[in-house]
């Protein structure tokens, strides 16, 4: 057992200590103290936006080149400890090694991925409808933003917000959750080996007040949130009223449709990976999978005796393949959610017991069969190794049940079929549409998000990231 970490806050380029502590504990076993983290007040979080907004302005105004190769370093930093950093994320999050040595080192890609494009700041010229006046546009630094994070992907998250923000000149305070704060650190200070000027990224922790306080600093032009519906309404009410710059992202209730004409192997693998690797604990998680009726009975079996070959235990045992899920409260509502799918007459096909003794917060994998869409459990995220599994007349059914709710982040279809893929492509209402895919597993080089209540303001990551992390200008000029 590792030493816990005495975490900071990070502002102006300094360690910051207290003042109250907070422990954060291995959810694979609770008699291990992982890291104790401090709680920022409202005036650390002052001193934090104050650190960035006097560190904004020399960044924006230095060479693309400088910023790109910060970006750069930080990512190949990064890549090159992503096993160590891998390790650390699945004792404080209890996503499996491989899996955290995954998120790792997506995160250093994604570093990488906006090194480039903080060469990519382009405008574009227009012919004026004047003759003799030139017209252009280009894009500018906004400012200092606010980042508000969730646990589930403790370092690609805070990346894929801070990666954009500072390569297109900004200055970032980042609040992520308390329940990870250890992972949030390294990304500190792997910025700050990488070169980053003082007070262009800073860091404070805590848990909702901090952010709420960060949230509401005059000094943010900008929030950048993922996390629950609810804190994302609050969010929008305090940035709508001071006219802030806002991008949400909020979970999903994600649809996998296997379809009669399916390869049932690919199906199967589509299913266990987006029900419950990670532990289902993705946005983009497929916790409602939509089988056709010819294949129903067949396709459950299959699925069932797939998922109890799945070994739940020890995020760090190299057996595991579902981890624990990351605290108690998530624990408390999967639990909920079992018994509500029960009284809701949904039969529970639960997968093995925990391979291990250890005090942890370890859920088995369940199927509940014979769901159907009006059951709250088909229509909450759980946000747990849960997947619901519905039946469908035919296609024309499947696709209406895909589409039911107020959600809409990723959609899959599993089909032999090219113009059923293709038709659900284009009709099934979410942001993200995978075929012969599971919903989950996305690129880090091109556009993340949803549409209705899962997603609100421009897309995050890839090319799209420019929108939201840049102003546009337009200039005039008169020649002779
Ligand atoms: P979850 O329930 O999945 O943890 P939350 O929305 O509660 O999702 O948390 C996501 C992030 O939002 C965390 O960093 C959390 O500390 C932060 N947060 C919670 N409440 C607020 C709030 N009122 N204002 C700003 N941030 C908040």
């Amino acid at each position: 057992m590792s030493q816990p970490l005495t975490l900071t806050h990070w502002i102006g380029g300094v360690r910051r200590e207290g003042p109250v502590a907070r422990e954060r504990r291995n959810p694979s076993n609770l008699d291990e103290v992982v890291a104790v983290a401090p709680e920022a007040a409202a005036v650390l979080v002052d001193e934090a936006v104050a650190a960035a907004a006097a560190a904004q302005p020399a960044w924006a105004e230095a060479s693309p080149e400088a910023r790109s190769d910060i970006l750069d370093r930080a990512g190949a930093i990064l890549f090159e400890e992503r096993e160590a950093v891998g390790r650390l994320l699945a004792r404080e999050e209890g996503k499996t090694l491989p899996e955290a040595i995954g998120e790792a080192a997506r995160a250093a890609r994604i570093l990488k991925f906006f090194a480039g494009e903080a060469l990519r700041r382009t405008g574009m010229t227009v012919d004026s409808v004047r003759p003799g006046v030139d017209a252009a546009t280009y894009r500018q630094a906004v400012g200092v933003f606010g980042l508000i994070t969730p646990w589930n992907f403790p370092i690609a998250i805070p990346a894929w917000k801070t990666a954009p923000a500072l390569a297109f000149g900004n200055a970032v305070v980042l609040k992520p959750s308390e329940l990870t704060p250890a992972l949030a650190d390294v990304l500190a200070q792997v910025l700050g080996r990488a070169g980053l000027p003082a007070g262009v990224f800073n860091l404070v922790q805590g848990a909702g007040a901090t952010g709420a306080a960060l949230v509401g600093h005059r000094g943010v032009q900008g929030v950048s949130f993922t996390g629950s519906q609810a804190t994302g309404s609050a969010i929008a009410a305090e940035t709508v009223r001071r006219q802030a710059r806002l991008q949400m992202e909020m979970g999903g209730k994600n649809p996998l449709v296997v379809l009669a004409d399916a390869d049932l192997d690919l199906a199967v693998r589509c299913a266990l990976d987006g029900a419950f690797f990670a532990s289902g604990q993705r946005c983009t998680a497929s916790s409602r999978i939509i089988v056709e009726a010819r294949i129903h009975d067949a396709f459950l079996e299959r699925l069932a005796e797939a998922m109890r070959s799945l070994t739940v235990g020890d995020a760090l045992d190299p057996a595991t393949r579902i981890g624990p899920l990351a605290s108690q409260a998530q624990y408390d509502k999967v639990r909920g959610y079992l018994e509500i799918a029960a009284g809701e007459g949904a039969e529970l096909l639960s997968g093995p017991e925990p391979a291990t003794t250890a005090r942890g917060w370890f859920q088995p994998p369940v199927l509940l069969a014979g769901a159907t869409g009006a059951m709250r459990t088909s229509r909450e995220e759980i946000f747990g190794p849960v997947g619901s599994v519905l039946r469908a007349s035919d296609y024309d059914e499947a696709l209406t049940l895909a589409n039911a709710g107020d959600v809409g982040l990723s959609a899959g279809i599993v089909t032999d079929s090219l113009s059923k893929a293709r038709h659900f492509q284009r009709h099934v209402r979410t942001g993200m549409v995978m075929v012969n895919l599971a919903t989950a597993g996305v690129d880090y080089h091109v556009p993340f998000g949803g549409v209705a209540g899962s997603s609100y303001g421009p897309r995050e990551q890839g090319q799209a990231a420019i929108e939201f992390y840049t102003q546009l200008k337009t200039a005039y000029v008169a020649g002779s």
